[in-house]
């Protein structure tokens, strides 16, 4: 796979007829906003080129003959390009950013985006801190995920010697173990990549789970990575010392047992990796091969067998399309019917043209995916929110809210057409977003109205050794057990046990209801930090690589002001932990995700939601991209000492 470092683009020597082809997968609003970055032209800004905006997508199109006439002068711009001499590129200032990025999504979008948008769009980029730490001062990772690597390249880049421990024998993390047939991402690729690495030859816009576990397998090869993982290893306990300001951690590998100590403790396990399997009675007793999602055994021919599906979230809805086609049935059992949002090049290849201009043609692979997290994420967030005075919060809870759910039951009622049992099974009974938002194109209703698969809404009895049992007595034998049940997403960092100050147990402060400073740093446990952390799950739109580039961000200028202050340890202040945390706590309870009808795997028992973040994108983005003074502690081994 070929990674690209952000403007690392291949020079146009097409001529104008494969321009021209190309030109016609481009997103116009991209296209058009490129083009003003290219040339500054003041006339682009004219209404005709304004694009209709579409809710959800960054596609707002043009009437025929402007879309005609832009084309037309992006193959002049585009070949003045290839045939010019070669000047310095354009630095548009932060207002004319902010007016293009109005302008081409046609519509009023805040100032406080400008300042993202000029550093994702490489003409203000936020800087990597440079550190000296003393000799020897090293980071302990735990997991060569997404995350993990991503921290591992930006301690490089900061200066910070680090290793990372990984219980697997390869990095990807959730890419490496989801196997199952149809495993893809759901948000869109040109945003579930690094920033700093793009990938401009997806294969499709929503690419299937080997081509991202070889994008990660690449991140580890173009950056040096492997040599410095130390793989089938697992972190069982780290225990903070206060004394010496340092992480023990007992590691269980290929040897044995071992202790080794770290300055740094860095958790990149993952809200998602460890398997949760229903507790159905009888569920041992059954005969059949059976697996969950993220354990799939590839040994199994489903060819010609009847087979269970527990589960209908998102590998569910992924893996049924996938077994109805060679299986000789599929009985679903659903416990709650998702939201689906419908995306049509959910499957689609990428068309040439567009991976031609990603690679080729400067700015516009960052306008694309600037426009793509605007439009898929943040734009949505209202929907997220309960509003006091909207009425009716059975169905919606704001305006927006209504108006998605307008449009998702119009949806639903077309695609179950003549089925109004199938409607009534598969329509959601709480608002839109109040589970993670699925993505599909048509394929999964149409694969429940298939003659050889059944919907049971009924609720499951029990497993019997041939078959299961549903809630109204009704055996369903089958020859394959498939639990599409999810992962023990509340437990965080564990089954791995953390000690902090005074022996303090983080499980213990935690109980279920886990939660960090802006998912990141626990008062009482210095030099911890953790990604993909509690209160970061990301239920409305973009990617969660985004939220993770921007804790490594904020954890890269922790960590500097210690290095730089000379200190050992830095440690979250208890009073802006309990500002965040309160205030979290409040914004999750009045969002869709806690209303009183909403099934969700972010929530606890007790119905508090304890996985995903409340805030828009740009909130987050604001607050992590440096941290606020007051909001750490850093000391020097005597002041550790002295504190006590
Ligand atoms: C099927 C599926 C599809 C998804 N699709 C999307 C999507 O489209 N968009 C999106 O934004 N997110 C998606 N996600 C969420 C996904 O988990 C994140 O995007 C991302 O992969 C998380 O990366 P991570 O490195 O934080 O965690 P993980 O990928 O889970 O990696 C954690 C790593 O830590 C290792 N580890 C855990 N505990 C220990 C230990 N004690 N010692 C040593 N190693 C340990 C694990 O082996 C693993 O390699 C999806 C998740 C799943 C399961």
């Amino acid at each position: 796979m070929d990674i690209h470092a952000a403007d690392e683009l291949a020079p146009i020597v097409e001529d104008d007829a494969f321009i021209r082809k190309a030109l016609e997968a481009a997103s116009t609003p991209a296209l058009l906003a490129t083009l003003i970055h290219l040339t500054g032209d003041p006339a682009l800004l004219n209404e005709r080129f304004r694009p209709t905006p579409t809710m959800g997508t960054a596609f707002g199109t043009l009437p025929a003959e402007a879309h005609a006439e832009l084309i037309d002068r992006a193959v002049a711009e585009l070949g003045r390009l290839r045939d010019g001499p070669r000047e310095p590129l354009r630095k548009p200032s932060a207002d004319q950013i902010q007016r293009v990025i109005a302008f081409v999504l046609g519509q009023d979008v805040p100032g406080e985006y400008t300042p993202f948008a000029m550093d994702e769009l490489g003409i203000e980029p936020l800087p990597t801190p440079k550190m000296s730490p003393p000799p020897g001062f090293h980071a302990l990772i735990v997991g060569a995920g997404m995350s993990g690597l991503l921290a591992a390249i930006k301690l490089d880049q900061a200066g910070i010697a680090w290793t990372i421990v990984e219980k697997n024998p390869d990095v990807g993390g959730t890419w490496f173990e989801n196997r199952y047939p149809g495993v893809r991402v759901d948000s869109p690729n040109h945003n579930y990549a690094y920033s700093f690495a793009p990938n401009h030859d997806w294969s499709h816009y929503f690419s299937q789970g080997a081509e991202i576990l070889a994008y990660f397998r690449s991140i580890a090869d173009r950056f040096g990575l492997r040599e410095r993982i130390r793989f089938g290893t697992e972190l069982v306990e780290a225990r903070f010392d206060e004394d010496a300001g340092l992480w023990r951690a007992a590691l269980a590998g290929p040897d044995g047992r071992e202790t080794v100590e770290a300055n740094i403790l860095i958790s990149a396990v993952g809200q998602l990796n460890r398997p949760r399997l229903p507790d159905i009675p009888g569920i041992a007793d059954f005969a059949g091969p059976m697996m969950h999602s993220a354990q799939w055994d590839p040994s199994v021919d489903f060819a010609g067998k009847r087979v269970a599906m527990i589960g209908t979230g998102a590998s569910a809805m992924q893996i049924v399309p996938e077994l109805a086609r060679i299986a000789e049935h599929v009985t679903v059992f659903q416990r709650h019917a998702p939201w689906i949002t419908p995306q049509s090049v959910y499957r689609k290849p990428v068309e040439e043209g567009k991976s031609w201009l990603l690679g080729h043609v400067p700015h516009y692979a960052r306008w694309y995916r600037f426009l793509l997290f605007y439009a898929t994420a943040d734009q949505v967030h209202p929907a997220t929110q309960v509003d006091p005075d909207w009425p009716d919060h059975d169905r919606s809870i704001s305006a927006m809210s209504g108006m998605v759910r307008d449009g998702l039951e119009a949806m639903f009622r077309q695609q179950t057409e003549g089925r109004p049992d199938l409607y009534e099974k598969v329509i959601p009974v709480f608002p839109p977003f109040g589970s993670r938002m699925l993505v599909d194109d048509g394929t999964w209703l149409a694969t429940l109205r298939r003659d050889n698969v059944t919907l049971v809404t009924d609720g499951i009895d029990h497993v019997e050794a041939d078959g299961v049992v549903d809630g109204k007595g009704i055996m369903h034998e089958v020859d394959v057990l498939a639990l599409a049940t999810g992962f023990h997403a509340n437990r965080f960092l564990w089954p791995m046990e953390i000690y902090g100050r005074e022996g303090r147990s983080l499980a213990a402060l935690w109980g279920d209801e886990p939660r960090a400073h802006l998912g990141v740093t626990v008062p009482g446990f210095p030099n911890l930090f953790i990604l993909y952390g509690p209160g970061t799950n990301l239920a409305f739109g973009g990617s969660i690589i985004f939220t993770v580039e921007c804790q490594v961000r904020m954890m890269l200028d922790a960590l500097a002001r210690m290095v730089e202050g000379g200190g050992t340890t830095i440690e979250c202040d208890a009073a802006s932990y309990d500002a965040h945390v309160a205030e979290l706590s409040a914004m999750l309870a009045t969002s869709v995700w806690a209303h009183p009808e909403a099934r969700n795997w972010y929530r606890n028992r007790r119905g508090v939601v304890v996985n995903t973040m409340p805030f828009r994108l740009i909130d987050y983005w604001t607050w992590t991209k440096s941290v606020a003074p007051y909001d750490y502690i850093v000391r020097a081994p005597a002041e550790v000492a002295a504190a006590d």
